[in-house]
């Protein structure tokens, strides 16, 4: 008999009855009316009509798409405190608050409330593994609080650790980041991994090689911010590659001014990109290169950067990624005086960049991203009886990038573990986060002062020149029922 829901329950198989399952496999099958059987940690089986095992929960699938979790593998977590503050920034504004000015005042007390609010909202949204690119940790007290908080909640993680009120090479080689390492990840599981996060800036003395040395010496993939105009360039990726540090584990994230020289050196050395669509459109970092890493045969994996302009949301990632991409497409044949009569980059595609992307780009390909049969069971059920958008169901693929959004996230299994069900999150303190974020915006407001919080959160608007008109101005008289001159 199948038992009713009651609460996070690790112990209880999960069975997911007559979904429409994407699997996200090798051959992306796709799978009517199928049912998925999750024991302990695993997906143990997927076919049609399973026998119900004694005390499982046993959930209606059936109108809704089964995928796996998506994969995030960019996002400044930290930041989250501050959600929307940044709505209209540019990367200029952004460097100039958190870099330059106000980044320094981040207690470890309000990275953690960042990264709780942050970890809560991603699971909410079927976000089951999120890469913390966390560079705001000014200690390793900063540190312990990201990965506290990233422990608190049943998502899976990575801590791409950071500090931008240092250089890399000081950081990474430091007595304290050594002793961090060895107190938080003596044992290393697939729930909580570790990156190293820094940008190299091009200088020739290549001060960052120290970083890579250690990122080397410890095992640690490294992900940079390259390709970010006015910041990091080709010269970051030729000494990255001149000096032999460019692995298929590393990301490149944005990736979005380069040029070919540097796709061939990321291609030829097998790392990947992670692409912002939202943040690559919004902030300025050039345009979203999906096109480019298409030509160029370059893995992608998709990410929504920080809260502080955007949601940590992927399906919003999907959406805006296709429309880029096409933007781009049909502007650049219309340059040509040509017609782009058939889009190249398909709505199945971005489904694979927000999963199977992530697991390819963080080595957890045979761990999660996919539904088969003895990978871990990270799972999002895309269902919701009370929306007009959700029948029918014609074009899966499509449906998930261009229809579905967070507010049809029904269930979300994690390792196994059920942590969001009939739109619910379970075993979720989300007061909690509440308190420690406004406890942050306090901290943050008493230091700046309302004055200077209020003018980073509204930059000056640059006057807009209206162009000359060569028509006359004209306006409707509704009196006389003519044009007045
Ligand atoms: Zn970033």
């Amino acid at each position: 008999m199948s038992a009713p829901v009651s609460g996070p329950s690790p112990d209880r198989p999960l069975l997911f009855r007559n979904g429409l399952v994407l699997t996200m496999d090798d051959t992306h099958r796709v799978l009517p009316g199928t049912d998925v059987l999750v024991v302990g940690e695993r997906i143990a089986e997927i076919g049609v009509g399973l026998a119900v095992p004694d005390g499982a929960i046993e959930i209606d699938a059936s109108g809704g798409i089964l995928m796996p979790g998506m994969i995030d593998t960019h996002r400044h977590m930290w930041q989250t405190a501050m959600r929307g503050y940044g709505a209209d920034w540019t990367l200029t504004q952004y460097f100039v608050w958190y870099y330059l000015e106000s980044g320094k005042l981040f207690r470890p007390e309000d990275i953690y409330a960042g990264n709780l609010l942050a970890a809560i909202e991603a699971i909410d949204a079927g976000v089951t593994t999120t890469v913390d690119w966390s560079h705001g940790l000014q200690s390793t007290d900063h540190a312990d609080a990201a990965v506290d908080a990233l422990r608190e909640v049943p998502g899976r993680f990575v801590l791409a650790y950071g500090n931008i009120q240092q250089g890399p090479w000081e950081w990474s080689t430091s007595p304290q980041f050594r002793d961090f390492v060895e107190r938080r990840f003596h044992s290393r599981d697939d729930m909580l991994g570790l990156q190293l996060a820094f940008d190299v800036t091009g200088d020739p003395a290549f001060p960052e090689r120290a970083a890579f040395e250690v990122a080397r010496e410890l095992d640690l993939p490294v992900t940079t911010h390259a390709g970010v105009w006015g910041a990091t360039n080709d010269d970051g990726i030729r000494l990255m590659h001149e000096n032999g540090f460019m692995t298929p584990s590393t990301v490149y994230v944005h990736a979005a001014t380069l040029t070919n020289d540097s796709y061939h050196r990321i291609a030829a050395t097998g790392g990947s990109v992670s692409v912002s669509t939202e943040s690559e459109q919004s902030a300025g970092q050039g345009y979203p290169p999906t096109w480019a890493l298409c030509h160029h045969d370059i893995p992608v994996s998709l990410s929504m950067d920080t809260s502080v302009w955007w949601s940590g949301d992927l399906f919003s990632a999907m959406r805006t990624t296709l429309g880029a991409d096409r933007s781009r497409e049909h502007l650049e044949a219309h340059a040509r005086a040509d017609t782009v009569t058939h889009c190249r980059l398909r709505a199945e595609q971005v489904v694979d960049w927000a999963t199977r992307g992530g697991s390819r780009a963080l080595g957890l390909d045979d761990v999660v991203g996919s539904v088969a049969t003895g990978r871990k069971a990270d799972l999002v059920l895309i269902k919701n009886d009370r929306s007009p958008v959700m029948f029918p169901i014609l074009n899966p693929y499509g449906h998930v990038a261009f229809q579905a959004q967070r507010g049809d996230v029904h269930s979300v299994v994690v390792n196994g573990r059920l942590v969001k069900h009939d739109h619910q999150l379970l075993g979720v303190d989300l007061a909690k986060a509440r308190r420690h974020v406004e406890q942050t915006i306090d901290h943050l407001v008493g230091e700046m002062g309302a004055e200077a919080w209020a003018k980073g959160m509204n930059p000056d608007i640059p006057e807009t020149k209206i162009q000359e008109n060569p028509y006359t101005y004209t306006e409707w008289d509704a009196g006389s029922a003519q044009w007045k001159h």
